[in-house]
């Protein structure tokens, strides 16, 4: 099918007590082609970096099929997974609880390397300062230990071993939500110019919309355990069709006045229901601005938008874009 990854109904519940379960993630598809970003955005709680820690089989999911390189990775033993994991790679939120912090930088790098034995002694260290140099850190920082470096620092670092291996693909989950304001950019800007210098597929997993508006190919937007709009980056951008990424969209820093004046913006009462127990019909229905009474009972299905290339699951969209057979 020439696609890094696909993903075909996603499940992952967790039993809760009670006999209740969270529907982390309820039944979610889609792929990423070579080279893509897909973006992959909801608030805290939709159920994203459940699918992020599936997909690097961190956690198994309940039901449904990854496929990497069109082999079915779903049910691999560790020891299956072990050759599996040189191409696929997770960069977390938090790069100090994610970095060992008796190992130098130099040992951290190193590190999937060595696993994999694809490189000792001079070599190793050559590819070491050499994918130091690519995250923009000097050499010497090889032989610093974590808890010495900033957090924009640490993030390169956390880049630096992701990427070592060169992997077909790289889920990054928040990687930027946890650093300073003043050094989001830099970090943002340099994932993006790697990502188009080594090619590698990526999922970039975000409570910010505006963090993946230049970054991304395309963008799956989750709310509580599912996607509820996916489509081309300037189409959710420019033509939002789902009344909840309108609402993102709306909350969002806009840097463009002009822009930021034609969108209407649309204030989301109460929380973000719970997994444990979705709001029936439409899970969005309880803070949807423009919910009708279908809404409380019918569950709108991911579909085919027809006029936008999106897919949307919303029964005011599809009721005004698919034409009235009767
Ligand atoms: Fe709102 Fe109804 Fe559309 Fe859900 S289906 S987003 S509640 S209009
Ligand atoms: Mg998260």
């Amino acid at each position: 099918t020439g696609q890094v990854l696909e993903v075909r109904d996603l499940v992952k519940h967790y039993r809760v007590g009670g006999g209740r379960s969270v529907r982390a993630v309820d039944g979610i598809s889609f792929d990423i082609a070579p080279g893509e970003v897909l973006g992959l955005v909801g608030e805290s709680g939709s159920g994203k970096s459940t699918v992020g820690r599936c997909l690097v089989r961190l956690i198994d999911p309940t039901a449904g099929t990854i496929s990497l390189n069109g082999r079915d990775i779903t049910h691999l033993s560790r020891r299956q997974l072990r050759p599996v994991r040189r191409d696929i790679h997770i960069v977390f939120q938090d790069p100090f609880s994610s970095l060992n912090p008796r190992f130098t930088v130099g040992q951290i790098v190193a590190e999937p390397l060595r696993r994999h034995r694809l490189a000792a002694g001079a070599q190793l260290a050559s590819k070491v300062t050499r994918m130091l140099d690519r995250v923009g850190l000097p050499a010497t920082t090889a032989h610093r230990y974590p808890h010495e470096l900033s957090g924009g620092q640490r993030q390169r670092v956390g880049l630096a071993r992701a990427l070592v291996l060169e992997p077909a693909l790289v889920v990054a989950d928040e990687p930027v939500s946890a650093l300073d304001v003043s050094v989001r950019a830099a970090v943002l800007n340099l994932i993006t110019d790697l990502q188009a210098e080594m090619g590698f597929s990526c999922l970039f997993i975000t409570h910010d919309l505006s963090v993946v508006e230049f970054l991304a190919d395309r963008i799956a937007v989750m709310y509580v355990g599912q996607i509820v709009e996916h489509g081309p980056r300037e189409q959710i951008f420019g033509q939002p069709q789902h009344p909840y990424t309108q609402a993102l969209l709306s909350a969002a820093p806009v840097p463009d006045p002009v822009r930021q004046r034609q969108r209407r913006r649309v204030v989301l009462g109460s929380d973000v229901p719970s997994p444990v127990a979705p709001p029936p019909g439409c899970r969005f229905h309880t803070r949807c601005p423009v919910a009708v009474d279908r809404c409380r009972e019918d569950e709108p299905k991911l579909v085919d938008a027809r006029t936008s290339g999106q897919l949307v699951a919303c029964h005011l969209v599809t009721a005004t874009s698919v034409p009235d057979v009767l």
